[in-house]
């Protein structure tokens, strides 16, 4: 029989706004010791805007990459298209679509190859950023914000730099986290110089970045595998094995479904501080069935 300590604890997070998958769930934030936290949609608020436009023809650049972004539903995509349609109308269509999880997309858009994604897509397909959109790209990281490189017929031709936004309250959340004698570490796909702008925004000082999709759920292991019981907290498809294989998964009920399913608990209003009052809330309750 279950505890009725675990059942009322079940209770009290539905009024905090925690769904708990089955009150056993609440035994496992018993020994945790490390929070992982996912950046996109979790730290940040998930809701990317265009900031910037570097390119001989920025119209181009920007019809183009918005083309092939179109058949994305990455925040970044949806970001690049939005801020197209709002300023071109209509976008050409694409065809030969491919999404390379974790790097970016290509496809055909007007008789032309075009790439649009991380600097490493690019590279696969033997072309380089070159001096001045290198140097465009590392001052868009610096302020944290994340450059997506457009090439097309073979050379590098542009910089479409979108940015997101700290949720306002993800910094309080860490703080909270620390004070429960937890280590959170801030882990992304995205580039190193944005993730660490992030990180310092919010008062994380261990950060894990360009990690693929596929490889998450090793980072988790990695962590466990030096003792340490993980939480993790993220919202996205490539965050599910990562949740599913953590000690204590929490989805951010915003996000995903594949999220949401591969967690142990939903964070119903996506905010990071109920992650804060779950672990609370585990350990009250099991101190009451000790
Ligand atoms: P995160 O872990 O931050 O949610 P992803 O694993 O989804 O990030 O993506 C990692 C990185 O790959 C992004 O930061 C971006 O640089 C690049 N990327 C992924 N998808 C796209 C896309 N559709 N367009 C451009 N860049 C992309
Ligand atoms: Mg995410």
């Amino acid at each position: 029989a279950t505890p009725t300590a675990l059942l009322v604890g079940t209770g009290r997070g539905a009024q905090l706004g925690i769904l708990i998958k089955g009150p056993e769930v609440l035994e496992s934030t018993r020994e945790v010791d490390t929070v992982v936290l996912d950046k996109t949609g979790t730290v940040t608020a998930g809701k990317m805007s265009l900031t910037d436009l570097y390119g001989a023809d920025e119209t181009d650049v920007l019809r183009l990459a918005a083309a092939v972004e179109h058949a994305s539903e990455h925040p970044i995509a949806r970001a690049i298209v939005e801020a197209a349609q709002e300023r071109l109308g209509d976008l050409p269509p694409v065809e030969r679509f491919r999404n390379v999880e974790g790097l970016g997309v290509l496809g055909e858009v007007e008789g032309k190859t075009v790439l649009a994604g991380r600097t490493s897509l690019l590279e696969q397909h033997g072309i380089t950023l070159g001096e001045e959109f290198s140097q465009a790209k590392t001052a868009a990281e610096e302020r944290g914000a994340t450059a997506v490189v457009v090439a097309w017929d073979g050379e590098a031709r542009g910089v479409v730099v979108v940015a997101d936004t700290v949720k306002p309250t993800s910094k309080q959340a860490v703080k909270e986290l620390r004070a429960l004698g937890l280590r959170p570490v801030l882990l992304t796909g995205d580039n190193t110089g944005s993730a660490k702008a992030v990180a310092a925004e919010v008062g994380i000082d261990e950060v894990v970045a360009e990690v693929l999709p596929a490889d998450k759920v090793e980072v988790v292991k990695r962590l466990q595998a030096e003792g340490r019981v993980v939480a993790m907290v993220g919202d996205g498809v490539n965050d599910a094995a990562a949740l599913a294989q953590a000690d204590l998964g929490l989805s951010m009920g915003t996000g995903t479904d594949a999220a949401i399913e591969a967690g142990d608990l939903t964070l119903v209003r996506g905010d990071l501080r109920a992650a804060v009052d779950a672990i609370r809330l585990s350990r009250r309750t099991l101190a009451t069935i000790k």
